[in-house]
């Protein structure tokens, strides 16, 4: 780095170099108050939670500091976000603006994308594929030939070899063709200097600066404690998105355990047909380098000791399955009561209109005591209990024939030497996994169990799932503890202008408070004058059976004074698709169009949204998040009812509880904080550049009536609001946009 290294005003600030280079480009307050503290944070090993609302320009406030840092200590920084629209914009937009402007001083920074193994094509496998060696159980001939063909343009040109670029191929051939961590023979691969993956992993390793997704932290923090990794070894962390941290560090560090996927593993050993790594090997025996004595005892070993104990485990998988999904059905289908939320949050105050579409279409059964005791439950234990004494066994003959084929193999059975050898790895994990599943006390205090139907009817398979009940212990010991510094960043965390729902369940109100800093910038657009926000009294209460008629009622007036251009958010499907309905037969009268969640893809949909101006949307909490509309097409924004979760879904269920449990009020404490920043998270659509003005209204009238909604409220900015009858928000409603539409 030069003697004199740029300072983040150098290059952010008023006449910085990126006002230089990128005209119209100004320095916003807010964003140079979030880049001082980012920088105070990375000098004091601090870890900062921050709120920056849209237009605050939050990448580049912490982007610039962070190259600075990484490069003043030659170590690499890490970037997550959990959307591809922001890894998008950052890989494609922001970072190599800092690029450029590092450059002015001569400075070159290294940056590189972090994508999951299995978004590499495999050298190997497609070589195989190709040479008709892989024996594809799919149809894929011609797919492969062209895959081929560009997996050898990409070598000669040093392309990155992964799917988004290359031919189009169904799934099922990708998923044979692909980077597989069970097959992967690594340094013993010939194809290891020039494959995709490896020369991906080591341009990471050359990186200051690299944007992972929060998939790949925390898988990378998953398998850490057992050796493995998915990042390079990095000591300062910025989490974009932050909000959504919690989902995923749940779901991977939780785990379950599928019928499909043990199916895969043992297709992939032995199939139906006599194909399978078991069949080649067989296959491949009499060429092997062996003493004469064991070319005549495997085959016999195998034939004898090692595929029938594979047949026997796969009818095991299905007749264990086939017990747990009559379990669910027993339990969860007849007596539903067992396993529910607290009583303090369904005595009236849930919103349990949620709980089906929140599990795909079936209910959840989560393993509590009285689950456990259910006399339905016990043929599921001895049925659990006998597959997993049978994946123990399978697994020990697999590891006898590792052994006995170890010094033999050639290139291409050493990919079916590694398969056999990650079989019986999984194998053995998933039989202690499955024993501690049906144990009442394995994980007891810790860690959420539950029955998850695969499909909505009788006796569909059912996934065997946990997750820890807590993830803030995981994050605060396994990750922020050992991280020099760490930023946190949202445009939605605080609840009103608190940090302290989203600090305690980051990990970050216990031993490391002290470290903890917090940030809270308020938007920077004039919000007071650009924004009417409409609570209508006189709706009925969101669980009055006239609610969804009314409320549909009130709406139809919306689109009208806002001549459509709506966004409308609901809860769940069934008000969707009900609400839908009412005003289906009337929206051609007024001329606009009626779009709906699931007609087209999410990107399509939002793309006739924003072209069609005065289209109308209607969708569900997924468009709460990722939907960037600004202009006209989205001057109103309704939220149907405030946007709690189910109490019913089986983490949430047991997070509930165990507030209850520690004296706390789960709905005051858990359901009304998550509910406001989802709220916020839907306002946030509504303004998204200087220019924009818009309308909110909330047709849940709690928000006013109960003492709960002041929470809600809280989390607005300054607008103008207006709470009372229907047509007393419609009129002030009309008139504020009259006021803009006349200015234009
Ligand atoms: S090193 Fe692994 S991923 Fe790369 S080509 Fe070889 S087997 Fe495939």
């Amino acid at each position: 780095m030069d003697a004199k290294p740029p300072t983040t005003a150098d290059i952010l600030g008023n006449d910085g170099v990126i006002s230089r280079l990128l005209p119209g480009f100004e320095t916003r307050p807010q964003q140079m108050e979030m880049a001082s503290r980012v920088e105070a944070a990375l000098a004091e090993n601090g870890l900062l939670a921050v709120e920056a609302a849209t237009g605050t320009g939050k990448s580049l406030a912490y982007l610039v500091p962070l190259a600075l840092y990484a490069l003043r200590n030659d170590r690499p920084v890490v970037i997550s976000s959990s959307t591809h629209v922001l890894q998008d914009q950052l890989i494609g937009k922001d970072i190599p603006l800092v690029q450029r402007a590092l450059a002015e001083y001569g400075i070159e920074l290294a940056a590189a994308e972090a994508k999951g193994m299995g978004a590499y094509a495999c050298q190997r496998d497609l070589e195989m594929a190709a040479l008709g060696t892989l024996a594809l159980d799919v149809e894929g001939t011609e797919s492969v030939k062209r895959a081929h063909e560009w997996m050898k343009h990409s070598m000669e040109t040093h392309a990155d070899g992964s799917r988004s670029d290359a031919p189009r191929v169904s799934d099922e051939v990708w998923n044979e063709i692909r980077v597989d961590r069970d097959t992967c023979t690594r340094e013993e691969c010939s194809f290891f200097e020039t494959c995709f993956f490896f020369q991906a992993r080591r341009k990471m390793q050359a990186a200051r600066m690299i944007v992972a997704n929060h998939s790949l932290v925390f898988a990378d923090l998953a398998v850490k404690e057992e050796g493995g990794r998915v990042l390079p070894t990095y000591s300062v962390l910025v989490i974009d998105e932050a909000h959504k941290m919690e989902e995923a560090a749940t779901s991977f560090l939780g785990g379950e355990i599928s019928a499909g996927s043990l199916r895969f593993t043992l297709k992939r050993l032995y199939g139906a047909r006599g194909g399978g790594a078991m069949a080649r090997i067989l296959d491949q025996i009499p060429s092997l380098k062996l003493p004469a004595k064991e070319k005549r005892a495997l085959p016999d070993y195998i034939e004898k000791q090692v595929i029938p104990e594979i047949v026997n485990l796969q009818f095991t998988v299905d007749d264990a399955f086939l017990n747990f999904s009559r379990a669910w059905h027993d339990i969860a289908d007849r007596f539903p009561a067992l396993g529910n939320a607290p009583a303090s949050v369904r005595g009236g105050r849930s919103d349990s209109g949620s709980v089906r579409d929140n599990v795909r279409g079936a209910r959840a059964l989560r393993l509590t005591s009285a689950v456990y005791r259910h006399p339905a439950f016990l043929g599921a234990e001895t049925a659990g209990h006998h597959l997993a004494a049978s994946m123990d066994l399978v697994g020990e003959r697999l590891r006898t024939a590792i052994q006995r084929l170890s010094a033999a193999a050639t290139l291409f059975e050493q990919r079916d030497l590694a398969m056999l050898r990650s079989a019986q790895e999984k194998l053995t994990i998933l039989a202690s996994a499955m024993r501690s599943f049906f144990d009442p006390l394995a994980g007891a205090e810790d860690t959420v169990k539950w029955f998850q139907p695969e499909a909505p009817r009788a006796l569909a398979d059912v996934r065997l799932a946990a997750a820890p009940l807590s993830i803030a212990p995981h994050l605060e010991q396994r990750l922020f503890k050992k991280l020099d510094a760490a930023i946190l960043a949202s445009a939605t965390l605080a609840v009103g202008r608190s940090f302290e729902y989203f600090t305690s369940r980051a990990g970050l109100a216990g031993e490391l408070a002290s470290r903890r800093t917090e940030l809270l910038l308020d938007s920077p657009f004039d919000l007071a004058s650009n924004v009417f926000a409409g609570f209508p009294v006189d709706l009925p209460a969101p669980e009055d059976p006239a609610f969804l008629e009314e409320a549909a009622r009130f709406l139809w007036r919306v689109l009208k004074v806002t001549k459509g251009r709506t966004l409308v958010l609901f809860n769940s499907w069934g008000w969707l698709r009900r609400t839908h309905a009412i005003l289906e037969p009337h929206a051609s009268k007024l001329g606009f169009r009626l779009l709906v969640q699931g007609e087209l893809s999410k990107r399509d949909l939002i793309r006739e949204f924003r072209e069609d101006v005065s289209s109308v949307l209607l969708a569900t909490s997924g468009y709460r998040e990722g939907i960037d509309v600004p202009g006209e097409s989205l001057t109103s924004l309704v939220l149907h009812r405030l946007p709690f979760g189910s109490p019913d879904e089986p983490v949430m269920e047991a997070r509930l509880e165990a507030i209850e449990r520690a004296g706390g009020d789960p709905f005051r404490d858990f359901s009304v904080p998550a509910a406001a920043i989802a709220f916020k998270q839907a306002f946030g659509r509504l303004i998204r550049r200087n220019s924009d003005y818009g309308v909110f209204f909330c047709l849940d009238n709690r928000v006013i009536r109960k003492k709960f909604g002041s929470h809600f409220l809280a989390t607005l900015p300054k607008c103008q609001r207006i709470s009372g009858s229907s047509t007393e928000v419609l009129r002030e409603a009309r008139a504020f946009l009259k006021r803009f539409e006349i200015d234009s």
